[in-house]
């Protein structure tokens, strides 16, 4: 046997001396405030559920009937047979939503990404984006082919600079940037941002994978919250997250949406959503338009805990989204905070570099609706337990 692999092994090996080996849990329960992680039951902290929908009853109400009437699979690529009403009626759904002409679903918020950047530029345009940009819209980048010419993160004035700088060099231009930075709970400045691109020839795309269901009225995202409707381009977004099931988007122009139906390749090339995803997600947009109460319970949940964490002397960063780093420092401190926090009963992911930078290890609280205020309070005990216990309060 000849060893081709062993670099494998190797690498491998490299990963968990480093203490960067993903070590994935195995949850068995549904996704909720409590999870059974690795046989015990923990108060989660973990997830992007964020309205408490993936365990919705009426959205799994919803997902059941789906398939009693039109069965599971798609049978094929959306564009040769896998096309069913309900996508239609979901496409439309989701654009009134959002306020927008139009949107086409895809299988991911990261498919909806590597289909909508490379069909919208190529090898003679360029591309201006955000240093933390998600890795989707990273790698939806990299396909293109078009130059990428990073700015400062979430600064206007910088990208301002690249635009002047380098806009003119090249055929066509986009902004993108994410809308919610999952990493720090921080926003990007879309309203600046917007400005900025007024003043060159370029199209502005925000990811809104962490704001779709969380900012803005009732959940419809970063642009209404900054009270830009119709005048972003193109807004991507996640069905996975505040939406609890599966699936991605593409909002915005007619005719972008259309020229998406001919050039989207993973909308030409891989299959379409299955037929409880796209029930459930029609029922997840019911909800969130018949009531804003799961989105006003997620604010004041998120704003409740980090109140009380900044009281206890933590630091929560630049937050201002549910999202809720518990910047702790070294990597290691990171990783024995979260152990102890699950031998409190409390499962807290602990994330350090490179996925965050060097000196900034943290907890990150991913807060959600479906916490009641005694789970909050068992949640906080923990910390404050756990804090105190390793020195950082
Ligand atoms: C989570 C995320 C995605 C990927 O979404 P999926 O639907 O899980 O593929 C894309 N972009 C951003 C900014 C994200 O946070």
């Amino acid at each position: 046997m000849s060893n081709k692999l062993a670099w494998v092994d190797e690498e491998l090996q490299a990963l968990k001396d480093a203490g960067l080996y993903n070590r994935i849990r195995t949850l068995g329960s549904p996704q909720g405030a409590w999870l059974v992680v690795d046989g015990k039951k923990v108060l989660n902290f973990c997830s992007n559920n964020y309205l408490g929908l993936a365990n919705h009853p009426r959205i799994a109400a919803a997902a059941k009937a789906a398939i009693d009437q039109m069965g599971v699979g798609p049978g094929a690529v959306r564009s040769i047979a896998g096309t069913m009403d309900l996508h239609v009626q979901l496409d439309e759904r989701l654009a009134r939503f959002k306020g927008v002409d139009a949107a086409i679903t895809f299988q991911s918020g990261f498919t909806a990404n590597l289909g909508t950047i490379p069909a919208l530029v190529g090898k003679e345009d360029a591309i201006f984006s955000d240093e933390l940009n998600h890795a989707s819209i990273i790698d939806g980048s990299r396909l293109s082919g078009a130059t990428i010419i990073r700015y400062n993160h979430a600064d206007p004035a910088h990208l301002e600079a690249q635009l002047k700088e380098h806009r003119q060099q090249y055929r066509r231009a986009m902004v993108i940037t994410d809308g919610v930075f999952s990493m720090d709970g921080d926003i990007a400045p879309l309203d600046k941002i917007y400005e900025v691109t007024q003043k060159y020839d370029v199209v502005l795309m925000v990811d809104d994978a962490h704001g779709e269901g969380v900012m803005g009225k009732g959940g419809r995202g970063i642009v209404d919250h900054f009270g830009l409707n119709g005048k972003v381009d193109i807004e991507i977004g996640t069905l996975s997250k505040a939406f609890g099931v599966v699936g991605g988007v593409a909002a915005g122009d007619a005719k972008v949406v259309e020229w998406l139906h001919q050039r989207g390749r993973p909308f030409l090339f891989s299959s379409a959503m299955t037929v409880p995803d796209v029930a459930a997600c029609l029922a997840a947009v019911d909800l969130l338009e018949e009531s804003t109460e799961l989105v006003d319970r997620l604010w004041s949940n998120a704003n409740l805990f980090k109140k009380e964490l900044l009281a206890m002397g933590f630091d929560t960063g630049k937050s201002v989204t549910p999202i809720t780093p518990v910047i702790l420092g070294e990597a290691p401190l990171a990783q024995e905070f979260s152990r102890a926090l699950y031998e409190e009963g409390v499962f807290g992911m602990a994330l350090g570099f490179p996925t965050v930078p060097r000196g900034t290890a943290r907890i990150r609280v991913m807060i959600s609706a479906a916490h009641s205020e005694s789970d909050l309070e068992q949640g906080l005990a923990a910390f404050e337990t756990v804090g105190k216990k390793l020195g950082v309060i």
